[in-house]
C-alpha cells in the first residue's frame, strides 16, 4: 500500500490565531487530526497530525492551503 510521507511543522503553524485549521478543513479524505495542547486554555495552541497517512491521494491541496508553509507531502518512497 502506498503511503505518502506528510510532515507538519508546528514551529510554522499559527493555529488556532492565526488559521481556522484550514488543512483539516481543505483534506479531502480527512487525513488530518488536531487537539489542544493546554487543554485548561480556551485560546490553547493546537497539535495537527497526520493521521490517517494511508488515506493520502497526494493532491497537495492542504500545502497549498498552509499559508505559513507548515506542511509537505511527498510521493511514496
Ligand atoms: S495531500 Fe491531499 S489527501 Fe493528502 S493530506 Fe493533503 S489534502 Fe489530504
Ligand atoms: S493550515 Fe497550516 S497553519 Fe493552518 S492549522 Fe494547518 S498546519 Fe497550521
Amino acid at each position: 500500500m502506498k503511503k505518502y510521507n506528510i510532515v507538519v511543522d508546528m514551529g510554522k503553524c499559527v493555529a488556532p490565531q492565526n488559521c481556522d485549521l484550514k488543512c483539516i478543513k481543505t483534506c479531502p479524505l480527512k487525513v488530518f487530526a488536531y487537539y489542544p495542547i493546554d487543554t485548561s486554555r480556551e485560546d490553547s495552541p493546537v497539535m495537527i497530525t497526520a493521521t490517517f497517512p494511508f488515506s493520502c491521494n497526494g493532491c497537495n491541496l492542504c500545502v497549498v492551503a498552509c499559508k505559513p508553509r507548515a506542511i509537505s507531502v511527498s510521493p511514496p518512497a
